[in-house]
Formats: structure tokens, C-alpha cells, sequence
């Protein structure tokens, strides 16, 4: 090996040396500045921020499209429901409202009888109407 190759080699060297050394002082003065500084700081993510809100504007048409699409999708799979067991849905209402009238109902004959006068058969002790000219229950005649 000549002398020039070997210089050359060492100032390769030293060269790369110095790059690296420099960019990692350069960095390291950086993250000081960035701790210490609050100026710097806002300014580091005032970048961020900008550079978030750039990519959210950019994106912005495509978050609106998924957006309509999940509206989309949320209101065809409910119609889709509906219209499946539309029968079931319709069945079980008319049997709740059914249920309720027969409840009202009964509530309503079991005050009627209770507000009602009775007349008991001396008898069989049946309970019968108050006009009842005889027992429901024996057929015994009335006074
Ligand atoms: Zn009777």
C-alpha cells in the first residue's frame, strides 16, 4: 500500500468522523434546545400540529366518505332488520297491545265486581248479582 492510500483512507476516516460527530452535536443541541427552550419547543410542535392538520385536511373527503358509508351501512343493516322480522316485530306488538287490553280488562271487571252489590245464596253461599232472580250456582230461587 502506497502512502497516498493509506492519507487517503485516514482522511476518509477522519472526514466521516467529523460528519458524524457534527450531526450528533447538531442533534444533541437540538433535543437541549428543546427541553429548555419553550420557544423552540412551541415552534417544534407548532410544526407537528401543522403538519397533523395538513394530513387530516389532505384526508379530509376520505373520512367524510367513510363516514357516509358507516351512515350507510348503520341504516341498510336496520332497515334490513326491520324488514326481516318484520312479521315477528309485528306479531309480538299486537300480542303486547293484546296483552295489555286483556290486563286492562280483567283490572277493570275485577273493580267493577268488587264495587258491585252481591247477593248471596243462602244455600250454596254462591256470590250472584244483586237483580238475580235466581243462583247461578244451585238455581235457587230468590225473594
Ligand atoms: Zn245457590
Amino acid at each position: 500500500m502506497s502512502t497516498t492510500g493509506i492519507f487517503s483512507a485516514f482522511t476518509a476516516f477522519n472526514i466521516i468522523f467529523v460528519l458524524f460527530f457534527g450531526v450528533s452535536i447538531a442533534f444533541f443541541v437540538f433535543v437541549i434546545l428543546l427541553i429548555f427552550n419553550p420557544k423552540v419547543r412551541s415552534k417544534f410542535m407548532g410544526v407537528q400540529l401543522k403538519a397533523t392538520k395538513q394530513m387530516l385536511d389532505d384526508n379530509k373527503e376520505t373520512i367524510k366518505d367513510i363516514k357516509n358509508v358507516q351512515a350507510d351501512i348503520a341504516i341498510e343493516s336496520t332497515d334490513k332488520i326491520l324488514e326481516k322480522h318484520e312479521d315477528t316485530i309485528k306479531k309480538n306488538v299486537t300480542k303486547v297491545a293484546d296483552m295489555s287490553a286483556e290486563s286492562i280488562e280483567t283490572t277493570a271487571r275485577a273493580i267493577k265486581k268488587g264495587i258491585s252489590k252481591t247477593k248471596q245464596c243462602p244455600e250454596c253461599l254462591k256470590f250472584n248479582d244483586e237483580n238475580a232472580k235466581f243462583c247461578q250456582e244451585c238455581g235457587k230461587k230468590f225473594k
